[in-house]
């Protein structure tokens, strides 16, 4: 596995007992890796935690991909899943057939999302294909208003929606284009929000919203109004390194796109159902979105699912619409697959029952503030995050200008740290991520904060043997 730079770190991992490589084209992964290297297999769950096939525990700060949101062994999950496998393992809904539990789950997504009027749902088996559906929704629905050119999206630097061909373009990562002819043309990316990297020498936060939601509507004037048909952004950036917007940039941005007649897209991905301490992102940022994309805790991902809610306006243009251009020819085999909507709703019914929000409340603050102690650390340029996601970048000098020698490797080495403490993270360069269960307890997130003060307490070490060679 990737353990940056550091050989003596190889040398140690004995988790996979031998088991060399593997066979998979493993995603995100690095061609060597896993030809060369151990992978971590992960064979057991439970709670907040899983464990490797030697039995090593870990604790599971990321919630699998940000996630197993009930955590990894939640009974009620497998006993919706089991009994409509005992029933209807399978029926599609194309051609107006489908099943009750997917009928069930979209009248209970509308009616739980509340922070704009929504009127249909879509069914995909992901958040790309839920991305994917929402670029080719958006794009019917201009053909069927009569405006072709009204097609180009806006999306921003750092955004992550997911890695098919259309969402990996929505993607502002650079790792998702390079090589792959990537983005498409009609995709355009605007700023990355992030105060602490971007903002002026003495510039507020709302200051530098203005500045933002003046640089799309520059852009959209640029490009001209009328080719712009939706812009896409995540309530909290995730994968781009969690990143909360500034204060007031919803705001702006949002007043920015209704001005122009531009659909508003809310990438709810990774923030919905709790994560943020609202049921959804929207709640949080009061974005009143024309279209949502879900995914992730939707089925706590106990089984895939995505999904994706369309406003009045929208869905009745389609409708209406649809004798001349036929109908809405698209979809998946396993839209609405019936055993991930069983799980989804008893996932959603489990998220009410708990009150899941209250209880993110609960231990967000302790997670927060635990973590955030160790933002004195000299390797730390910055920790931000709300509810229970939260990101750690590291940086000399605190300065968002002065990052580490990518050979350094300071990211994989703090990520390698953590594992050998028994704690799974996610590392993406000098950026460290966790979204952890909603069901840790106060007990766990002790033990999250005491495993990450080692981890960085080590890296602390290895940078000033670094700087000192
Ligand atoms: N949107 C966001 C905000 C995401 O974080 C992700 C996945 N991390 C996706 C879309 C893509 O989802 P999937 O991997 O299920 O295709």
């Amino acid at each position: 596995r990737f353990y940056g730079t550091d050989a003596s770190l190889q040398k140690e991992d004995s988790t996979t007992n031998g088991f060399k490589g593997h066979d998979m084209l493993a995603p995100f992964t690095a061609g060597w890796q896993s030809t060369d290297v151990h992978p971590l297999v992960i064979e057991k769950s439970e709670g907040s935690y899983v464990y490797d096939i030697n039995g090593k525990k870990y604790l599971d700060s990321l919630s699998g991909l940000w996630c197993t949101a009930l955590g990894g062994s939640e009974p009620r999950l497998v006993a919706a899943a089991t009994a409509q496998l005992n029933t209807l393992p399978f029926y599609h809904s194309f051609w107006n057939r489908t099943t009750k539990p997917s009928l069930d789950l979209a009248k209970e997504l509308l009616e739980m999302f509340t922070a704009s009027k929504m009127a249909k749902v879509f069914f995909t088996n992901s958040g790309s294909e839920a991305n994917d559906t929402q670029v080719k929704l958006v794009w019917y629905y201009n053909n069927a208003l009569g405006r072709p050119n009204k097609k180009k999206f806006i999306a921003r630097q750092k955004s992550y929606h997911g890695s098919t061909l259309i969402a990996a373009s929505l993607s502002g990562l650079p790792a998702l284009h390079q090589k792959f002819d990537l983005p498409a043309p009609f995709v355009l990316h605007t700023d990355c929000p992030h105060y602490w990297r971007y903002a002026h020498p003495g510039e507020t936060e709302e200051e530098y919203s203005t500045r933002l939601a003046k640089n799309l509507e520059d852009l959209i004037l640029k490009e001209g109004p009328e080719t712009i048909a939706a812009f896409i952004a995540e309530p909290v950036m995730g994968a781009g390194g969690v990143i909360p917007p500034p204060a007031t940039y919803f705001e702006k941005v949002q007043a920015v796109v209704k001005k122009y007649d531009i659909l508003f897209i809310a990438d709810e991905v990774i923030c919905a159902f709790g994560r943020l301490g609202t049921m959804f992102g929207c709640d949080k940022y009061s974005i009143k979105p024309d279209l949502v994309s879900f995914a992730k805790a939707l089925s706590s991902a106990y089984m895939p699912i995505g999904a994706i809610l369309v406003s009045p306006e929208v869905s009745e243009v389609i409708h209406s619409q649809s004798n001349t251009l036929g109908s809405f020819s698209h979809g998946f085999t396993y839209s609405g697959h019936p055993v991930s909507c069983a799980v989804a709703i008893e996932a959603l019914k489990i998220y009410k029952e708990r009150n899941i929000v209250e209880q993110v409340n609960k231990i967000a603050p302790k997670f927060q503030d635990g973590v955030k102690a160790f933002s004195d650390s000299p390797i730390i340029g910055e920790i931000r995050g709300t509810g229970l996601i939260l990101g750690t970048e590291f940086a000399d000098n605190k300065s968002p200008n002065e990052p580490f020698p990518p050979e350094w490797g300071i990211g994989a080495y703090f990520g390698a740290q953590c594992e050998k403490h028994g704690m799974l993270v996610r590392v993406s360069g000098d950026n460290i991520m966790m979204s952890p269960p909603f069901i840790m307890s106060p007990a766990e997130v002790d033990e999250l904060i005491s495993k990450y003060g080692k981890a960085l307490k080590a890296t602390e070490e290895r940078v000033k043997e670094l700087k000192s060679q």
